[in-house]
C-alpha cells in the first residue's frame, strides 16, 4: 500500500484503519517520516492544544515478587547495579513528602508506581492516600496487575484519575519468553477492570523487545477494546547491564517515535505519554514533533528521593524539560488546574473513527 493512501485511511478510519494501512505508517522512511510527524502534530494540535502535560515520579516499591524476573528489568531490587539494585518500600509519611515537594515545583500529576508485591494493591491505595490527603496532584497508579477489586474501589473514592496497567507486547509468545514469571491476561483483565470501575486507563508498548511492527499496529488496535482508556505511554527498550537483555540492542529513537506518531493518528483525543528515561531526557523534542504530550517521569529539583527511571535510570530534570517545550514552541502545564484541563479532555468519549482529519 502506498505511504499516502495508509496515511489517508489511519486518520479517516483511526483505531479501526486496517491492520496493513498502520504497518505501512510504522514502516515509513525519509521524507514519509516527516510527513508523518507532521499529521501526527496537526491532530495532536488540533485535539489536545498546545499543553504540554508533565507527570512526575514516586516510586512507592521496587520489591517485586515476579520470578523469575522480566528479562528487561532493571527496576526490581537486585536486578541491575545501575538500577536501585537495594529494595526499599516507602512510608506514607515519604510518599507525602515527595508529593508536596512535586506540587511545589508546579508539576501537575504524578506517577505512584511500583512492583508486584502480591499484597492485591494496598500498598499503591496507601501511596495513593499519601498523595491526594497532602496534596491536589493528578494521580497515575501503576503497580502492574496487582490490583483487586477492593483496590481499585480503593482508588476510585481517593479521585484517582488514571490506572496504569502496561500489556508492553500483546505478542504471546514474545511476552512469555521476555516476562516469564508474568500474566498476560492477568494483565488485560487487570485493564477491563480499571475500566469496570470507570477510572481512566494508560496502557503502553514496550518498543524495540523483538516484536513485529504487525504486532506494534495489532497492539494500537487492541487497545481500542478498553473504554475508559486514556492515556498511552510509548517505553523504548535499553538494554540495563547484569539482566538477561543486556546485550539486545537498544530500541532506535526514531522507531519509538514513529509509534508514537501512529498512535496519535488512531487515537487523536487521547494522552500519548513519551518517558523521559527511554526517548531521552534531551531528545524530548522528538516525541513532541510525532505527536506525544504527556513527558512522564520528569524530577524537580528537591524530590526528596533518587529517581532512577524504568527502562533506564536517566530522567528529565524539570528546568531542563520545561526549557526544551518552550523552545519548540508548545506550553508545558504547571499547575493542577492546567494538568486537569489537559487530562479531562481525553477522559470524554473517544474519537470517533468516521472524524475527518483536519487536512
Ligand atoms: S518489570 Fe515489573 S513485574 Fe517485571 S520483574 Fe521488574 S518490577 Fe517486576
Amino acid at each position: 500500500m502506498r505511504f499516502k493512501r495508509a496515511l489517508r485511511e489511519v486518520r479517516i478510519d483511526r483505531h479501526r484503519a486496517d491492520e496493513g494501512a498502520i504497518v505501512r505508517l510504522l514502516s515509513a522512511k525519509g521524507p514519509r517520516v516527516h510527513d508523518l510527524f507532521r499529521a501526527a502534530f496537526e491532530e495532536r494540535l488540533r485535539y489536545r492544544g498546545e499543553r504540554v502535560l508533565l507527570t512526575s515520579t514516586i516510586h512507592v516499591t521496587n520489591e517485586c515478587r515476579i520470578r523469575p524476573r522480566c528479562a528487561f528489568c532493571g527496576f526490581a531490587a537486585g536486578a541491575s547495579p545501575r538500577g536501585y539494585h537495594r529494595p526499599f518500600t516507602r512510608s506514607y509519611e515519604e510518599v507525602a513528602e515527595a508529593a508536596r515537594a512535586i506540587e511545589r515545583s508546579g508539576i501537575p500529576r504524578v506517577s505512584c508506581s511500583g512492583a508486584y508485591r502480591g499484597d492485591g494493591g494496598r500498598l499503591a491505595v496507601m501511596a495513593a492516600r499519601a498523595v491526594k490527603e497532602h496534596t491536589d496532584l493528578l494521580v497515575l497508579v501503576n503497580f502492574g496487575h496487582d490490583l483487586s477489586r477492593e483496590a481499585l474501589r480503593g482508588l476510585r473514592e481517593l479521585g484517582v484519575e488514571t490506572v496504569c496497567c502496561n500489556l508492553e507486547t500483546i505478542n504471546r509468545g514474545l511476552f512469555e519468553r521476555l516476562k516469564p514469571g508474568d500474566d498476560l491476561d492477568a494483565r488485560i483483565r487487570t485493564c477491563e477492570l480499571v475500566c469496570e470501575h470507570g477510572i481512566g486507563l494508560s496502557s503502553g508498548l514496550l518498543v524495540g523487545v523483538g516484536e513485529s511492527r504487525r504486532d506494534r499496529a495489532r497492539h494500537l488496535r487492541f487497545l481500542a477494546r478498553f473504554e475508559t482508556l486514556m492515556e498511552i505511554p510509548i517505553m523504548g527498550f535499553h538494554p540495563y547491564p547484569g539482566t538477561p537483555m543486556e546485550n539486545h540492542p537498544r530500541c532506535p529513537l526514531l522507531e519509538q517515535a514513529r509509534v508514537m506518531a501512529v498512535a496519535r493518528l488512531m487515537y487523536p483525543d487521547l494522552m500519548i505519554t513519551a518517558p523521559t528515561p527511554t526517548i531521552g531526557p534531551e531528545e524530548v523534542q522528538v516525541a513532541l514533533m510525532a505527536g506525544a504530550d504527556n513527558l512522564a517521569t520528569v524530577i524537580p529539583d528537591d524530590h526528596p528521593h533518587e529517581v532512577k527511571g524504568v527502562g533506564s535510570p536517566r530522567t528529565g530534570n524539570l528546568d531542563r524539560v520545561i526549557e526544551l517545550i518552550e523552545n519548540f514552541g508548545l506550553k508545558p502545564a504547571l499547575s493542577v488546574n492546567e494538568g486537569r484541563r489537559a487530562c479531562l479532555t481525553c477522559s470524554g468519549k473517544r474519537a470517533s473513527p468516521s472524524t475527518q482529519p483536519s487536512s
